[in-house]
């Protein structure tokens, strides 16, 4: 049984991601965000509107 998280993670190799909050059923608004590829932690987005975290994956 998979618990709920209110924090998803993410990985993806765009720095521009559309999230919909689709998989968590929200669907809330359609926006795009954008990832910041030259900070030195981690990069990384988070949705303002289901917190699912989009992480950057460098190659
Ligand atoms: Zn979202």
């Amino acid at each position: 049984m998979k618990q709920y998280q209110d924090v998803d993670s993410k990985y993806t190799t765009s720095t521009t991601v559309k999230c919909g909050g689709e998989h968590k059923d929200l669907n809330h608004p359609k926006i795009y965000l954008h990832i910041d590829s030259q900070l030195n932690l981690e990069p990384s987005i988070t949705c303002p509107y289901c917190n699912t975290k989009y992480i950057l994956k460098r190659s």
